[in-house]
Order: C-alpha cells, then structure tokens, then sequence
C-alpha cells in the first residue's frame, strides 16, 4: 500500500488528505483509504493507542448494530480490514460461530478496531492537532509535539462532546460527572444513594450496574428518564432499512420539515433500549419487588427532567420537571451520574477557520450530500466532516451501520472516480417515488398517524 508512514517522510510530503481524530468513523475511512494507490493520507490521534468510549466499556455490553457493518465489508468485503479477517486471524472463527451469538459485545468489537488501527500505516497516535490553518491554499496542521504537516483536504472525525444540563455545570466534580467518564471516575456507590439522568441505552447499562454489582450496593438508585417510558430499541427488518444508503438517498431529497420530523419519529430506532439490558433490568426489579425485601432500594421516574441542583453538606438536591405532576419534586442523593448524550461539535484546533464555515439552524455545519463541509475555500480543497451529518444524512449518520459507506462516498469524491461501488442498488421501500408535493403531504400523515 502505498500511504506514508513517517512523520518526517509526512512533514517533506504535503498529504492529499489528513484525519484530525480516530475513533470508528475515521478510521474506517482510513481502512477504506489505504485501498487506493499513490494516495498520500495520514489520520492523527491524540491517544496513546485505539480506544472506544472506554469510560462506557462496561461489561458485557454489546453493539447495536450487527458486525458485518463494520469497517470495511459493506463496500469493500475482500479487505484485510474486516472482522471477519479479525476473527479468523485471532483463530476464532469457529468459537466465534459456534457461539450462535445474536450480537458482538463493544468490547470485542472495541478489540477489532484496535486491531486494525495498529496495522494501518496511515494512523499516528500520540498527535494531538492543537491548531489547523488555512495559508496558500494548503491546510497546515500544528502539533503539541511534532512539526507541522500540509494536507490539501482534511476529514473532521472528532466525535461529540458530551452534553451536561446548564443546572448541573457547577457541581461537576468527583460525585457528580458525565456518563462518559463513568469506568474512569469508578465511583464507589457503596450504601449511596445515586440518581441517574438519562433514559437512555448508557443510562440503562449503569442503573443495571448499580443493580446488580454486589461489590458497590447504592442504599438506593433512582432512574430519571424524560420519555414517558422506558422503551426499547425499535427493531426488525423495516426498521433498518431506514439504515441503508437507499433510506438516505431518499431523505436527501426531503424537505427540511420532513427531515425533521422523520429524524424525531426514528429517534428509538437509534436511542432506545437494548432489549437484553431492559430484560435484565426487569428480572432485577421484579426480584427486589415481589421475592426479597429490596422493593424501597430503587426507583424509575420516567417523564420527568433535571431542572435545577444544590448542593449542601448532605448533598446534592435535585429539582425534577414533569407533566403529569402539579408541582415539582425533590430528590437528595449523594452521586449525579448524568447519561445525558453528547452533541456534534467543531473541534478547538479548527477556530482559525470556523467562522468560514456555513451554519444551519441551530449552529450544525452544513454538508452536501458528500459529507463536504460548505466553506468559502471548498471548491479547492475539501474538509469532509463525519458524525456531523444528522440533518443532511438523517438519523444514521451517528452510527456504525453506513460508516464504510461513507468511507467509500469520501473515497470516490477524492479520487474523482467510482472505485467503490456506492450506488444502493434496488430498494424494498419506495422512499423516493413520491414527488415532492406529495412528500410534503405525507409529512402530515406521519404526523397523524404517530399522535394517533
Ligand atoms: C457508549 C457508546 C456506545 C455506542 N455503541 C454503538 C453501537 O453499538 N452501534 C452504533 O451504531 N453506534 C454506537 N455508538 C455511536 C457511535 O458509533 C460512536 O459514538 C462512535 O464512537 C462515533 O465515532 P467517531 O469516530 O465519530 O468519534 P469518537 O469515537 O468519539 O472518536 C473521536 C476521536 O477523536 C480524537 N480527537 C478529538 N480531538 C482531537 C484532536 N484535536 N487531535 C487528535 N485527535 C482528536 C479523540 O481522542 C477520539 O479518539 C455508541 C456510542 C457510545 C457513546
């Protein structure tokens, strides 16, 4: 393969394409990448090596999506970068399938990724990107510890930044944090009385922790959900097809309020519970309930939202919202673990070009269908922006399932040619037949039929 290695053999070279971040979704692309020949790519991480969302690698967890979605495969099912390559290549193919398994936990796909992120000669860890400039039509990247590097176009693949209430700013510390640092914080719950904000999937996995961990028994755990209800994941054959490239094609054609109210009426599709954890969940409640003495350790508080905490030598007081309530209600507890989600954002390295950057409403970059971010340089040179597509690309575009599609959009649309094969083929659902007129009727419908 012909990507560089080196830093020095970088720095002398101006990239045709730098990475700024490696979780899942650049590295696919980079996996994809390293199949095209004389491309001179180079993807920066500030890690030491591959991690997941390690403060959420909670035992036993597993993926929502399946593993054939992974890296590579959908676009490209020949590349040494599979997961099936990973699982023959660690002799565990037949274990594998012996197993029969309805899913992969995180941590063995956690273990793939990584895996193929030592062996692409593209990906350097330990580079953290402090700054990126725009200078004569090249992007230079400045390092905390290396020299700079040129790059024509570059790909944003730094996540989310996670989301904290207003109210609870203040008191983040050692007992009140986000979720994502939940493993890193390891908080000793031992005979505490814990709240955790959130409805849903990390919510989920930590109030069964906290359940079900003998070794750190909270004297009581409160689950605060804003839903109405603690809903699984929407499953099934149709429900994924939403998760095809077919499904968006079709939503790039929506209009805007259709988009909208199509991304709000997936929102389960994508944020609802792993019906194994909400199992697990029930047998535990319904033990503590009807066959021991335990039914005043927990409580579930759905429709109801964190609006305001204090904090005094007992504690924290928290101020819940709901509905069906004519007055708010009061909550004491000694530990705030708030799984309130994360939101796109544009990394601190990109503030020398940010503000070139088209917004849409509610301050989201604007892409076209190609993942390009729209700019005043970018008919030049090109940022391509991953896990920043919700509004042009729909609900999928924070997910595994089409990332090696993407990878493969991006690959054309640099090379300027089909390498890879993106068309998506005939479609079981007739998405796209209806013309505009009629989709905007149908908005209404949806409408209807969900308030039904
Ligand atoms: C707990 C959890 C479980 C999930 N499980 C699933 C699932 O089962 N199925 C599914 O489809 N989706 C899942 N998702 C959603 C999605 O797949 C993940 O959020 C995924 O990690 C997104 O990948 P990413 O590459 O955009 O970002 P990230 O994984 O967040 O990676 C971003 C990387 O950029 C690096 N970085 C940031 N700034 C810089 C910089 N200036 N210089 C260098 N490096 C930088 C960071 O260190 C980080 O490693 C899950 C999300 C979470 C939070």
């Amino acid at each position: 393969m012909s990507t560089i290695s080196t830093l020095e053999t970088m720095q002398s070279n101006e990239l045709d394409l730098a990475g700024i971040g490696v979780g899942p979704f650049n590295l696919s692309l980079a996996a994809v990448l390293s199949h095209i020949p004389n491309l001179k790519t180079a993807f920066f991480e500030r890690s030491v090596d591959f991690t997941w969302h390690p403060g959420l690698m909670i035992q036993n967890s597993i993926l929502q999506s399946s593993f054939l979605k992974d890296l590579v495969t959908p676009v490209m099912p020949t590349s040494p970068h599979s997961f099936l390559n990973y699982l023959v290549s660690h002799k565990r193919f037949y274990d594998f399938t012996s197993g029969r398994f309805g899913s992969v936990t995180r941590q063995e796909f956690s273990n793939y990724l990584s895996w193929v992120a030592m062996r692409l000669q593209s990906v350097q860890f330990k580079s953290n990107v402090r700054e990126v400039r725009f200078e004569n039509g090249v992007f230079h990247l400045d390092f905390d510890n290396a020299e700079t590097i040129k790059a024509q176009n570059l790909s944003l693949g730094t996540g989310m930044r996670p989301y904290l209430p207003e109210c609870s700013k203040p008191h983040i510390g050692e007992s009140c944090f986000h979720a994502s640092e939940y493993l890193f914080r390891a908080p000793d719950l031992s005979g505490k009385r814990v709240v955790i904000i959130g409805g849903g999937q990390t919510g989920a996995e930590i109030f069964l922790q906290a359940l079900t961990n003998a070794n750190m028994a909270p004297s009581h755990v409160t689950w605060v959900n804003r839903r109405n209800s603690f809903s699984p994941l929407e499953e099934g054959a149709f429900v994924d097809q939403i998760f095809t490239p077919n499904y968006v094609k079709a939503y790039q054609s929506f209009s805007d309020t259709l988009k909208d109210q199509e991304y709000k009426g997936q929102k389960l599709a994508s944020d609802g519970l792993t019906p194994s954890t909400v199992a697990d969940i029930y047998s535990e409640l319904y033990r503590r309930t009807h066959l021991s003495e335990e039914h005043n350790t927990f409580s579930m508080r759905p429709g109801c939202e964190l609006i305001d905490m204090s904090k005094d030598l007992q504690g924290y007081r928290l101020t819940l919202e709901s509905q069906s309530m004519e007055q708010n209600a009061e909550l004491d507890v000694d530990v705030v673990i708030l799984a309130t989600g994360a939101k796109p954002f544009v990394p601190e390295c990109m503030n020398p070009i940010a503000d070139r950057f088209d917004r849409i409403k509610g301050g989201g970059l604007a892409l076209d269908d190609h993942y390009r971010v729209q700019w005043d340089d970018s008919k030049t040179n090109t940022i391509y922006a991953l896990n920043h597509g919700a509004q042009s690309h729909g609900i999928v575009d924070a997910q595994l399932s089409l990332m090696a599609w993407r990878s493969a959009t991006i690959a054309n649309d640099i090379i300027g040619r089909d390498m890879f094969d993106v068309d998506p083929g005939m479609c079981l659902v007739d998405w796209q037949g209806l013309p505009a007129s009629v989709m905007h009727e149908r908005a209404d419908l949806i409408m209807t039929d969900r308030a039904s």
